[in-house]
């Protein structure tokens, strides 16, 4: 097997060889997911945890999924509810969740690398669902999927990201996973939106989506991270969905055959016209998320294959 991983942190860390066996065993979990039975029992009596230190609706319900079609008992801590508020550190929760055995803990959380210091408390497998604006690797991945799915593969295509890539994760981890299986990566935004020293990644960048979305493939759109954002970014939100909301007129520009992604949540009307996003012809947003169920139980399977390995050497 090549996935020799001991936690998901992020796709920094993954070899391209890596990546094609989690896609190729996804889409292996995307037949059984479509099927009547979509259950099989390779998680059968590992716990799963799932810590969301920030709000989730697509990534912790597929985790959630993803576990329980795995059949690994799973639970949700609810982390509004938890001692976090009563001033427990990070480090103590992870100790203390430590102790109660689980074999995988997801976890996402607002700061950039406190899934990766919790990931060297504890003695399970970790999975990153989002840590600050560093990675979101299930995302990538999902992502990737979806691509290769669309487009018969995942190599020398023209793909824009498009939007508030300084603040996103989203696009920190696709850009580092499309580098790695050799496409050729555009990013447009407006510049106060783009982080500095970007060109280093070996990208092209524009702040024109007309120029920016000339011949491309793909089209992956990103929200406005205000959450993420301490000032003002944008004139106004009129403005911005004028220059960089993706609209016919624009979308006019990639190749016809162009797939147009976004990682939800999406704001209509903001960074991209509600119309083109429901178009089933164009707008592959659903299967992103069919995907991203498939990828999450591809992820945990195979580091469970490696737990348990890690495990059977020790013994
Ligand atoms: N859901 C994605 C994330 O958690 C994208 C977003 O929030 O805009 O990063």
């Amino acid at each position: 097997m090549t996935f020799h991983q001991t936690h998901l942190l992020g796709i920094e860390a993954l070899r391209p060889e890596e990546i094609t066996t989690l896609l190729d065993l996804a889409d292996r979990y995307v037949d059984l997911s479509r099927g009547e039975t979509k259950h099989t029992d390779v998680l059968a009596g590992l716990t799963q945890i799932n810590m969301f230190f920030e709000n989730s609706t697509r990534t912790q319900a597929s985790f959630e999924l993803a576990g329980k079609r795995l059949g690994a008992d799973v639970m949700n801590m609810a982390m509004q509810a938890s001692s976090i508020k009563k001033g427990e550190t990070l480090i103590d929760t992870a100790l203390t969740l430590n102790a109660m055995q689980p074999d995988l803990l997801v976890v996402r959380h607002p700061n950039s690398g406190a899934v990766d210091l919790l990931a060297q408390k504890v003695h399970c497998a970790v999975l990153n669902a989002g840590d600050g604006r560093h990675e979101h690797p299930t995302q990538a991945l999902l992502d990737a999927l979806t691509i290769r799915r669309a487009k018969g593969r995942l190599h020398r295509l023209n793909i824009a990201i498009c939007g508030d890539i300084a603040h996103s994760r989203v696009a920190r981890s696709n850009l580092i996973l499309l580098g790695k299986m050799e496409n050729r990566v555009r990013l447009i935004g407006p510049p106060t939106l783009l982080p500095a020293g970007i060109q280093e990644f070996g990208v092209e960048v524009y702040d024109d989506m007309t120029e920016g979305l000339k011949d491309v493939d793909v089209v992956m759109m990103l929200r406005l991270q205000k959450e993420r954002m301490d000032g003002g970014f944008i004139p106004s939100e009129r403005e911005y969905y004028h220059r960089y909301g993706l609209d016919e007129a624009k979308l006019s520009h990639a190749k016809d055959d162009a797939i147009v992604m976004h990682p939800g949540p999406m704001n209509r009307g903001v960074e991209i016209d509600g119309t083109i996003a429901d178009d089933i012809n164009r707008s592959v947003i659903q299967d992103q998320v069919e995907m991203g169920v498939a990828v999450r139980m591809a992820a945990m399977d195979l580091l469970a294959q490696n737990l348990r390995a890690r495990r059977a050497n020790a013994a």
